[in-house]
């Protein structure tokens, strides 16, 4: 925090582990952190502020990456396919039914289709809450 004094939603992301509670047992640990950020991304107060963004895509990416990689191919998947699989994905983790299935389940599509589509063409409008300091 000294580090960064203006990084307040750290506090959006850690607080979301509480809400989440589910533990790292209930699924793999990089959809535990990509639903974090992902959470953080939709509702921190000042990821500008903070100069928090998702990172562009590149090839060398796996959703497997976590944190903001996954943030943004969540963030994707909410725009591109189907809106509400991040909460949903969450609602499976939280009963501890989440498995490899839930995305087809959700989608249509396995996490690794998704993912193929979304490295075909990951552009994406994205939106950052804040404002800019000096
Ligand atoms: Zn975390």
């Amino acid at each position: 925090m000294k580090a960064h004094p203006t990084d307040i939603d750290i506090v959006t992301h850690e607080g979301f582990h509480l809400v989440q509670g589910y533990g790292y047992s209930a699924g793999p640990v990089w959809l535990t952190e990509g639903i974090a950020d992902f959470i953080r991304y939709e509702y921190g107060v000042d990821n500008i502020g903070s100069k928090w963004y998702l990172p562009a895509f590149i090839e060398t990416q796996s959703y497997k990456n976590s944190y903001r990689v996954t943030a943004r191919f969540f963030e994707w998947i909410e725009q591109k396919v189907k809106p509400g699989t991040a909460v949903l994905i969450d609602k499976e983790l939280r009963a501890h039914t989440y498995t490899e299935a839930t995305w087809a389940t959700l989608t249509g599509k396995s996490v690794d289709e998704l993912w193929a589509d979304y490295a075909k063409n990951p552009e994406l409008p994205l939106k950052y809450s804040g404002k800019e300091r000096n």
